[in-house]
């Protein structure tokens, strides 16, 4: 059974209670459980939220975390991946300009994943009884760090069914190559009906797996290895996503086994914030508005246990019906070794 700590907050207006809320979770944490090692670098993994988006957890809410790392002299800074599609967070450069937009500045920022996506480690999770993968693309930087605090806001996905710190480990820790074999068939396609023969995915294509000399251009899929790197580089959209095969099921299985790879060997905690509880998650560039009233702050070192334990305490709030679909994905991250599905809600 694993230990998940929690603190109710009634009101994400409450800057002050959050910040001091989150403080005393990762105090207990610590003196219960002894995780990080101050002398190395204790990077923050965050989602700066997508552009004109308004229900992620802003930045001002993680200062007195902040506070407590440089207390105790732990070198830190943001670290995020870049996304799948085509937006302000495609690019090391748009990504860092719209955390700028959105107050990230307290400590420097790292993209794990290089300028498009295109850095990564893979991590080899072959010992694990795995339905999908037998290794995974994970941001480079992420993948180097020994210890990571995932702060994770928790809120409903299309896809997933809820996302929170599963979901921050696996889509948030991958590469875009990574996002894009979660997502979809690994490899993109080419689309000749969009193509404008601009030769830039060509041209920055690491395996010169793309033709667009031949008379219908085409990928050379004997070449290519998925880093999705010419779907965020095409500027006419003709690179495409093959969704094909993609079930909400599989989907989170693949997300569970990404969560497992980019944990792999880390000392790990997770502060889930159930706060601005959005029926969507924080990728969607518009307004939303909660749909559940503010439950609190929850922190573990399991995965697992503190999802399950936010997604029941959602349930809980929305009169025992539950409020996202999803949570097949906890059996399933239980069985390849994530964490654990049984939990000790302890309220300090
Ligand atoms: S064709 Fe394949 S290898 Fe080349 S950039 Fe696209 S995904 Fe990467
Ligand atoms: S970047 Fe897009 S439009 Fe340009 S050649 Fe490649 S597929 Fe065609």
């Amino acid at each position: 059974m694993s230990k998940v700590y929690f603190i109710p907050i009634n009101s994400y207006n409450n800057t002050k209670e959050i910040n001091s809320a989150s403080k005393k979770l990762l105090e207990k944490i610590q003196n219960e459980e002894k995780v990080l090692d101050f002398k190395k670098n204790t990077p923050l993994k965050v989602h700066f939220g997508e552009d004109k988006n308004n229900t992620f957890i802003e930045s001002k809410n993680f200062v007195e975390i902040i506070n407590y790392l440089k207390q105790k002299k732990s070198k830190t800074f943001y670290i995020e991946t870049n996304v799948l599609y085509k937006g302000k967070r495609t690019t090391k450069k748009d990504h860092l300009n719209l955390a700028k937009a959105h107050a990230f500045t307290q400590i420097p920022i790292i993209i794990a994943d290089g300028e498009s996506g295109e850095d990564y480690k893979e991590i080899d999770i072959s010992k694990y009884n795995t339905n999908h993968f037998k290794k995974c693309k994970i941001g480079k930087k992420i993948a180097e760090q020994s210890q990571i605090i995932v702060l994770a806001h928790f809120k409903g996905h299309i896809l997933a069914g809820f996302g929170g710190a599963i979901k921050q480990l696996s889509m948030g820790c991958a590469s875009r190559g990574g996002k894009l074999a979660m997502h979809s068939q690994s490899k993109p396609i080419l689309n000749p009906l969009k193509c404008k023969k601009c030769y830039a995915c060509a041209k920055n294509c690491p395996t010169n797996a793309c033709n667009i000399n031949a008379i219908i251009p085409h990928i050379n899929y004997s070449k290519c290895i998925g880093c999705a790197k010419c779907i965020a580089i095409c500027p006419h959209n003709a690179m495409q996503i093959n969704w094909a095969n993609t079930t909400p099921k599989k989907f989170r299985e693949k997300l569970a086994e990404y969560a497992l790879a980019a944990q792999k060997n880390k000392k790990m905690i997770y502060i889930n914030f159930l706060l601005n509880i959005t029926k969507d998650c924080d990728c969607h560039a518009e307004k939303q508005k909660p749909i559940l009233k503010d439950i609190g702050l929850l922190a573990s070192t399991d995965p697992v246990a503190i999802d399950k334990a936010s997604f029941d305490l959602t349930t809980k709030n929305n009169k025992g019906k539950k409020l996202f679909r999803g949570d097949d994905i906890f059996n399933y991250a239980e069985k390849i070794g994530l964490g654990k599905t049984k939990y000790e809600l302890i309220e300090i």
